[in-house]
């Protein structure tokens, strides 16, 4: 496995809420953190059909445009019932003609739910895989996951995304409950960092 021995690393993502995550959670190693916007990269298509492929999209893309190591984060909700929906296409869910709406995404899956009568406990899991590219083509995968249940009404305000109607097992409160810092202890992406950290140097 190739080592990253730098203090510095390039998280290709717009999205501001796993940004603050990967900054929080790499901070310890004392690995600072810019976002693939601060570089003014586009944000690839992710034609991908699994986390790992386009995870490997946003990497390579980042760090082919800027010659740095880049990570990037591909993540979902895998959802039983559903038949593992919406998983590669969480965000797709959430996506309107102004933006992303999480609160309809939200709606939407607890409305598939309901009009399929799905038995309770209503199993789902976070993924996250993360990639580390470098500019030379070489890449290294981090997987993570969450298992857990999809509760209604939404719960918190806290996080992100589908935080507030995903109840991690073992736990009373919803991802959308907890404050940042617990989430960060147990979340699908707190274990794949916990992988990344083979890596790292130190
Ligand atoms: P992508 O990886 O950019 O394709 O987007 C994954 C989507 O999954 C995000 O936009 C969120 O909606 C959702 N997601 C991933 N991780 C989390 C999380 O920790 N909490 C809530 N939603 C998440």
């Amino acid at each position: 496995m190739r080592r990253f021995d730098g203090d510095h690393l390039l998280i290709a993502t717009h999205n501001k809420g796993k940004l603050e995550e990967m900054a929080a959670l790499l901070a310890p190693f004392g690995i600072t953190v810019s976002s693939a916007k601060d570089h003014g990269l586009p944000e690839p298509e992710e034609t991908g059909t699994t986390f790992v492929e386009n995870a490997r999209i946003k990497a390579h893309a980042a760090a082919q445009a800027t010659g740095l190591p880049a990570l990037s984060d591909d993540s979902g909700i895998e959802i039983d019932a559903l038949d593992g929906a919406p998983g590669v296409y969480t965000a797709d869910w959430a996506e309107t003609p102004n933006g992303r709406d999480f609160i309809m995404a939200m709606q939407k899956t607890h409305d598939l739910l309901q009009a399929k009568a799905a038995p309770y406990p209503r199993s789902a899991r976070f993924c996250c895989t993360l990639v580390l590219a470098w500019p030379d083509g070489h890449d290294e995968v981090f997987p993570g996951v969450m298992e857990g249940e999809i509760v209604w009404p939404m719960r918190g305000d806290e996080g992100h995304g589908y935080d507030p109607i995903f109840q991690p097992k073992g736990h009373s409160q919803t991802f959308g409950e907890m404050d940042r810092w617990e989430k960060n202890r147990i979340s699908h992406r707190a274990r794949a960092v916990e992988q990344l950290k083979q890596v790292l140097g130190g």
